[in-house]
């Protein structure tokens, strides 16, 4: 595989891997490696925009599962993703990344809001942004936050870093013949519902002919191997 020549990427991170080996919440030790991985990828040139999801912390399907009001709930897990975007900030940071961190709700005394133009500034002065609350409203993900912003941001490529090291299928836990697809098609992961990210965020890219690089960035290394066009992912174009 010829290395793809990206510019300027948007990386979305699942907040789960913020996880490491914890069951729930932030750890620390592992956000600092994570954040090594982003500073090597911008060492390299690239222009970084990163989006974190919240699902370490809260997710609004599950408190309105327990009986919560469903807008309700996914304000507070908009709210998670704000505190995972602050501590990835403090990590990078404590690696000499200069970062601004962009809220959809805004809350000015610890981050500023989205304002695109704003953030581009900051791209071109080498910062990497890092946009929380996903698209700011309720019945939403961050996976269709990261859509967006990476449709804003005009990146050339929306790197989906997960726990699963591609697109399969079937599930691979439960269907052994399963096969990962090295590149497939907008339309069959949206018609084949495929696991990749919900239906909107798909289109989204679709739309705005942005691929989808998704991989697993459990194993150290990875997100340089996969900006180099080596390593295991699946490419949705
Ligand atoms: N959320 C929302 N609107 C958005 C982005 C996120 O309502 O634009 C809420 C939603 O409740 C979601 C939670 O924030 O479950 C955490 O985000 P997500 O589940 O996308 O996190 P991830 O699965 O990537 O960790």
């Amino acid at each position: 595989m010829t290395a793809p020549a990206y510019k300027r990427i948007l990386l979305k991170l699942s907040g789960e891997v913020l996880m490491g080996n914890q069951q729930f919440g932030i750890d620390t030790e592992f956000v600092a490696a994570l954040a090594g991985e982003v500073k090597a990828a911008k060492d390299s040139g690239l222009e970084l925009c990163l989006v974190i999801g919240g699902g370490n912390i809260f997710r609004g399907m599950a408190g309105a599962a327990k009986g919560m009001d469903r807008a309700q709930a996914d304000y507070m897990g908009m709210l998670a993703t704000v505190m995972n975007a602050l501590a990835m900030q403090s990590a990078l940071e404590r690696l000499g990344v200069p970062t601004r961190v962009q809220s959809a709700i805004e809350m000015d005394k610890v981050c500023e809001p989205v304002i695109r133009r704003r953030a581009e500034r900051h791209l071109e002065k080498g910062r990497v942004v890092i946009f929380a609350a996903g698209v700011g409203a309720p019945y939403f993900t961050t996976d269709s936050g990261a859509a967006l912003r990476a449709a804003e941001m005009k990146c050339d490529a929306l790197l989906k870093g997960t726990s699963v090291d591609g697109v399969y299928n079937a599930d691979p836990k439960k269907d052994p013949t399963a096969r990962r697809y090295d590149t497939v098609d907008y339309d069959t992961v949206l018609a084949d519902n495929l696991q990749v990210m919900d239906a909107s965020a798909v289109a989204l890219c679709r739309d705005n002919n942005i691929p989808i690089v998704v991989f697993s960035i459990r194993e150290q290394g990875n997100l340089a191997r996969v900006l180099a066009g080596e390593g295991t992912q699946t490419i949705v174009k």
